[in-house]
């Protein structure tokens, strides 16, 4: 290919470079910047009219959505029975929750009616924090509400954080990409959901051996404070580090719903002790009654506290939902019965191929066992899907009787002694 003289990106229609304007952004063969872009809006909305946009931006190529419709609110209940046709099991985590979103999103529409509850009641935000080993479903409860409700949604890792001056994202970045997924609609934003993964990787702990980076986790735990809480923070629209030049919006998050998550590994222990203390003296009875399998059903915010996240912190997230474990049956339901599950996606893969996936029964339930085995949770199954489909995938004729292909669990233990992840069991 003839190597020609590049220039540096510029804007197409003013000429502008990179370091003259805040956004650049790169079509095929041209760039725009952000003012441009906006007076092409402008010009767009005069000849359009600006109600023509809206309805045509409902969902843009770059993944970004209006969300100017109103909250679907529906009762606690029906936010639950949604809730069930993608998540399987975790009944109290979803009733729970269901609850804690119809009353965060209850006080938003009293506030903007302009009504009072009652005299001079004010109705608190309630955060959530979900407490559940990995893949049980954390994120997908909290995608999946934000879905029902048409509210701007995004998930963000608690880890890439750190206290202001030292390496890493600033706290406020968090709304920057909140910002984004409604196209700048600072409106909507501050109605949004984040869910904030890995919160307990912040937790307080003894040695701190970087200078560099906060990996205490204390500092951090202060900076997501403010913002749990309610305030006003000035945001910098790409995320990342502030920048003296850079124009600021400003968010207020008042209103959004922080949805915390973590594993908290070895929480059980700090449960157990609690546990065992508090049934001192009690009679055997009572001690046989606590489920030393599922010990999370019992997590509290003083459990949560003495795990290392500062008393202030667990403050602002006063609904806990404990995820149960999965088992077998669990996982094999979650391989086959949610609306999108795995199972189904494959089977329409194969589908626009003119072939019908069937996995016997038995074969199934060996799937859930390994994924049960590697210690994945739900995750699991989507790597044990692949290592086991990818040469039917790749070549279907020598599998095939007619236009079924049926997967037993002799070719799918087969499949799985051939790959990689087998190795996974001995590592766990
Ligand atoms: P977590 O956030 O708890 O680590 P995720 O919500 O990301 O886990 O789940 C990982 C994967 O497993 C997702 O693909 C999700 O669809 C699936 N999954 C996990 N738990 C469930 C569940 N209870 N019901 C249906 N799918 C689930």
């Amino acid at each position: 290919m003839k190597k020609g003289k590049t220039t540096p990106p510029h804007c197409s229609f003013c000429g502008g470079s990179e370091e003259d304007v805040d956004i650049l952004i790169s079509g095929l063969e041209a760039q725009i910047c952000d003012s441009c872009a906006e007076r092409a809006l402008e010009m767009v909305d005069h000849h359009l009219g600006p109600e023509h946009r809206r309805r045509e931006s409902s969902s843009s190529p770059l993944g970004s959505k209006s969300f100017s419709g109103s909250i679907n609110l529906v009762p606690p209940r029906e936010l639950k029975t949604f809730l069930d046709k993608y998540i399987i099991g975790q009944d109290e985590a979803k009733k729970v929750l269901s609850v804690a979103v119809y009353n965060h999103y209850k006080r938003i529409k009293q506030r903007e009616a302009g009504k009072k509850l009652d005299s001079d009641v004010e109705i608190e935000k309630s955060n959530v924090l979900f407490v559940g080993q990995t893949g049980t479903g954390k994120t997908l409860m909290a995608r999946t509400i934000a879905r029902t409700l048409n509210v701007p949604f995004t998930i963000v890792d608690a880890t890439v954080f750190t206290e202001a001056g030292y390496v890493g994202e600033d706290i406020e970045s968090i709304l920057a990409r909140l910002l984004q997924v409604c196209d700048y609609d600072v409106a909507a934003a501050e109605r949004g959901i984040v869910y904030i993964d890995e919160v307990d990787k912040i937790a307080r702990k003894q040695d701190n051996p970087s200078i560099t980076r906060d990996v205490s986790g204390e500092g951090v735990q202060q900076g997501l404070l403010k913002m749990l809480e309610g305030a006003e923070l000035l945001v910098p629209p790409q995320g990342g580090r502030k920048h003296p030049d850079q124009k600021m919006l400003k968010v207020n998050t008042q209103n959004i719903l922080f949805i915390c998550g973590g594993a908290f590994d070895g929480i059980e222990k700090i449960i157990a002790r609690r546990v065992n203390t508090s049934v001192i003296g009690y009679s055997n009875q009572q001690i046989e009654k606590v489920d030393r399998e599922n010990l999370l059903q019992y997590v509290t915010h003083q459990d949560i506290k003495t795990f290392g996240l500062i008393p202030e912190l667990v403050g602002r997230l006063p609904v806990i939902v404990h995820l149960d474990p999965l088992d077998v049956e669990t996982l094999s339901l979650i391989l086959t019965e949610p609306k999108n599950a795995l199972l189904k996606q494959y089977q329409a893969l194969f589908a626009m191929e003119d072939i019908e996936l069937v996995l016997t029964d038995d074969c199934v339930s060996f799937i859930a066992e390994k994924a049960l085995e590697y210690k994945l949770g739900a995750r699991g199954l989507r790597s044990l899907c692949e290592a086991i489909l990818t040469d039917a995938m790749y070549d279907p004729a020598p599998h095939m009787k007619s236009k079924q292909l049926v997967i037993d669990q002799k070719y799918a233990m087969d499949k799985l002694d051939r790959s990689r992840l087998s190795k996974l069991s001995i590592a766990v």
